[in-house]
């Protein structure tokens, strides 16, 4: 009798659809629970510019160490955040770590940080944050808001207005994962931007399709006359690179040139790079 009510159990629980939902309810409640202050992580990704030849900042992309779970991936919990009310508290933290890490970083390098689309509902989070940069005495230029269209989707007018006060502020703003999903060149004529991430899905495509080629030059094209600054996202290649190094974009962002990796490995990337320059500038 054990063994059927076991049986029948097992059928519950075995559809995909039911692991998500065990899943997502468990992460609903590690949100809750867990110490977030010590267990949330930010990992850092170059940036790095082909005309420059060197890496001009760091993407900080989340990730979380519990107990319980694992290690989890920002695809998985910063949605679950959102639907639960913990975004706020999960940004927060991960802002204070991401300023902690610049301030470490020389002037030169910056580093970009992801908004969600509820933070930016939320002006009055969105200021505290700005004023947290004010009190770090970091510059506000070096650090830049990633944002999607999702999270301005909804009143275009009022996240103009937001991203215009952070840009006065001296942040930057990039609109993240361009020529998925909703993209709309309404973005670029309707936000203060300063810079465009080309897609990583778009990206991939350059190496076997024409038309991708032409599609993403004609987007760096357009940049360049809106005076945006230019993301290739997702490079991973050398032969990805041959090609799309001939499309002149001003940053790529990619395994290619580095994955995401921890603050130390990321500060001996920085050291590196500033010795390669220094032994440069002495024999030239
Ligand atoms: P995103 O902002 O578009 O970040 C780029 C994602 O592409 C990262 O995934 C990065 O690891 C991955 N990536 C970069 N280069 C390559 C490549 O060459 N090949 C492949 N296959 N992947 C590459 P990750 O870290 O898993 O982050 C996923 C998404 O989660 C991010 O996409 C962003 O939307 C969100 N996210 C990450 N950190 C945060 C955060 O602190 N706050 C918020 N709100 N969202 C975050
Ligand atoms: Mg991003
Ligand atoms: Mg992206
Ligand atoms: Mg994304």
């Amino acid at each position: 009798k054990a063994k059927a009510h076991r049986r029948g159990q097992c059928v519950l629980f075995e559809t995909a659809e039911n692991e998500e939902m065990q899943q997502a309810i468990a992460i609903e409640r590690q949100l809750r629970e867990a110490d977030l202050d010590s267990e949330l992580f930010l990992l850092f990704q170059p940036q790095y510019s082909p005309s420059r030849q060197r890496v001009t900042g760091f993407e900080a992309l989340a990730r979380w160490q519990n107990p319980t779970l694992g290690l989890v991936a920002p695809d998985q919990f910063i949605r679950a955040a959102e639907r639960s009310g913990h975004i706020r508290k999960v940004t927060a933290i991960l802002f204070e770590k991401a300023l902690e890490n610049l301030a470490d970083w020389p002037e030169d390098i910056g580093l970009s940080f992801n908004l969600s689309a509820h933070d930016i509902s939320d002006h009055t989070f969105v200021l505290r944050l700005l004023g947290r940069i004010m009190q770090s005495g970091i510059a506000a230029r070096r650090i830049e808001f990633e944002i999607t269209e999702t999270a301005v989707m909804t009143d275009l007018a009022s996240s103009r207005a937001l991203l215009e006060k952070l840009r006065a502020s001296g942040c930057k703003i990039a609109l993240d994962d361009f020529g998925s999903g909703y993209s709309s060149f309404e973005y670029l004529d309707q936000l203060p931007l300063d810079k465009v991430k080309i897609d990583r899905s778009f990206v991939r495509k350059v190496a076997h399709s024409t038309t991708s080629r032409e599609i993403v030059a004609a987007v760096i094209g357009l940049c360049r006359k809106l005076d945006l600054r230019c993301v290739l996202e997702g490079v991973e290649a050398e032969n990805e690179m041959i090609i799309l190094a001939d499309l002149q974009p001003d940053l790529i962002q990619g395994y290619l040139y580095g994955r995401p990796m921890s603050a130390k490995a990321a500060m001996n990337m920085i050291r590196a790079q500033s010795e390669r320059r220094a032994a440069a500038a002495q024999t030239a």
